[in-house]
């Protein structure tokens, strides 16, 4: 039945979201067949090889770009809609999304302190909708969907595969829950485990993609706070950036602080985090003595040693944004202290 459908399945070296199998043996036994199948898992192959070339949160440009199935280019989101299939799918949704507005642009992410499932607005007011009915198949199947979830204006963390547990008419919501990260995506109804461990299961899952959807969204405003530069050297390569923080995150899942944040290349991240390589309050490098007392090939001499006494390269334009002196003042006296 899945015969013309390639499946991608390599190990990630993105830890982004699970490989995606049919169960095995036939679907001929269910009774509620996902004829829309076969799309989704193209789709979400598609998604993981976008997501592995261009990195965990992708620009609407790159999503807008669609998938192919049996050659023709499908969409994977609407840019108008939350609630989105391709018209080829017969029964229930491909997609959900929601999206950050641009206008106050400082994003809230509330969803993401709570431990409960997302919760994902119905289209309108009547759960029978047309848009609506068509995730409430998607409960009543298990069917797994992809959620393009708004980081910042035009930026989303897509998140495969997500599960709608519940319809709220009164709250007039979804509770949306995501699988386990080395979860199989099966068709519905091949579900091996007990109902109630693959619901505690899922609730650890979504615990976890929060943690990781806030992580996404810090980094994502702290590169961009230093137009994508690490803050040391201006190295220009996202891929090669992360979002330090120069106090450890005291709560994963509050508003994520730019001013806590230094972009920083992977080697001045590394010698920052093992205090090699210090910042002082006033922004002005150092490196360690003992690194200092070293000699070696030109990562070391240029790379290291050539920033001691330097300031930082770049800082974000807006005064908010730009590393609070008293967490570097608390952050520098670590660095004294390691030497
Ligand atoms: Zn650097």
């Amino acid at each position: 039945m899945h015969g013309g459908t390639r499946l991608v399945c390599t190990s990630p070296e993105v830890p982004v979201s699970p490989c995606i199998r049919p169960g095995p043996g036939s679907l001929a036994g269910l009774t509620n067949q996902d004829l829309d199948w076969p799309i989704r898992v193209a789709a979400m192959n598609a998604l993981q090889h976008l997501v592995r070339q261009h990195g965990e949160v992708l620009s609407w440009d790159v999503i807008a770009r669609g998938f192919t199935y049996q050659g023709e280019t499908l969409n994977f989101a609407n840019r108008a809609r939350g609630i989105f299939w391709p018209r080829h799918m017969r029964e229930t949704a491909l997609s959900i999304k929601t999206t950050v507005p641009r206008q106050g642009r400082e994003a809230r992410y509330d969803d993401l302190r709570s431990n409960e499932g997302f919760q994902y607005r119905f289209q309108g007011t009547d759960v029978a909708s047309r848009d609506n009915r068509r995730l409430v198949r998607g409960m009543e199947w298990d069917v797994p969907l992809i959620y393009f979830y708004g980081i910042e204006p035009g930026a989303y963390r897509p998140i495969w595969p997500v599960y709608i547990s519940e319809a709220n008419p009164a709250e007039l919501s979804f509770t949306v829950v995501s699988a386990a990260p080395d979860a199989e995506v099966l068709a519905p109804g091949l579900h091996a485990a007990d109902p109630k461990l693959l619901n505690l299961e899922r609730r650890y899952a979504t615990v976890q993609m929060k943690k990781r959807l806030h992580q996404a969204a810090f980094r994502q405003h702290v590169l961009r706070a230093y137009s994508q530069r690490c803050a040391v050297c201006r190295f220009p390569r996202p891929e090669l950036l992360d979002a330090a923080h120069i106090l450890p995150d005291r709560d994963e899942r509050g508003r994520p602080e730019i001013s806590n944040g230094l972009s920083l290349c992977k080697l001045h991240h590394g010698a920052f985090d093992t205090d090699l390589l210090g910042i002082r309050p006033d922004g002005i490098i150092e490196i360690a003595p003992r690194l200092l007392a070293e000699r070696d090939g030109p990562t070391l001499e240029y790379g290291l040693k050539g920033f001691a006494g330097k300031a930082l390269s770049i800082l974000p334009e807006a005064p908010a944004h730009r590393p609070r002196r008293e967490y570097l003042e608390a952050r520098y006296e670590r660095f004294r202290m390691t030497g």
